[in-house]
């Protein structure tokens, strides 16, 4: 399957990996939107949330814990997390997949996008 982010669970593709479980995966996004840019992804091949079955709840609860537990390593107060869903949202790979973004400078602090990462 051409698939890049199932390529980086094999380790056919390279990616400096963050967080692993037997689950999930979790590595830098290889072009950040934000100082702190991680993108979490089931080790299995989901395509996106539009493609959700019953089944995949713990899978997708096991992504958002790896989130506030990356977040909570990498001392991010306040962090967004995306899911794109489909061309129309945003989506240009096709295996689900979760942005953490965060590490913005706090207002008044004197820095400009400091990087926490
Ligand atoms: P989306 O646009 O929501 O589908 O997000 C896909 C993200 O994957 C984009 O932000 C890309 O920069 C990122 N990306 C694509 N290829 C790689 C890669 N080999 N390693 C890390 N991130 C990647
Ligand atoms: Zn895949």
């Amino acid at each position: 399957m051409d698939c890049i982010f199932c390529g980086i669970v094999q380790r056919a593709i390279p990616a400096t990996v963050v967080a692993e479980d037997e689950r999930i995966m979790a590595f830098p996004d290889i072009h950040p939107k934000a100082p702190v840019h991680i993108v979490v992804i089931p080790k299995q091949h989901i395509e996106s949330i539009a493609h959700l079955e019953e089944n995949h709840s713990d899978v997708i609860a096991a992504i958002i814990y790896a989130a506030k537990r990356i977040a909570a390593e990498k001392k991010l107060e306040g962090y967004k997390l995306v899911f794109n869903v489909g061309r129309l949202g945003g989506q240009s790979v096709d295996h689900l997949h979760l942005h953490l973004l965060g590490g913005w400078a706090k207002p008044g602090d004197g820095k400009k996008g400091f990087n926490v990462g």
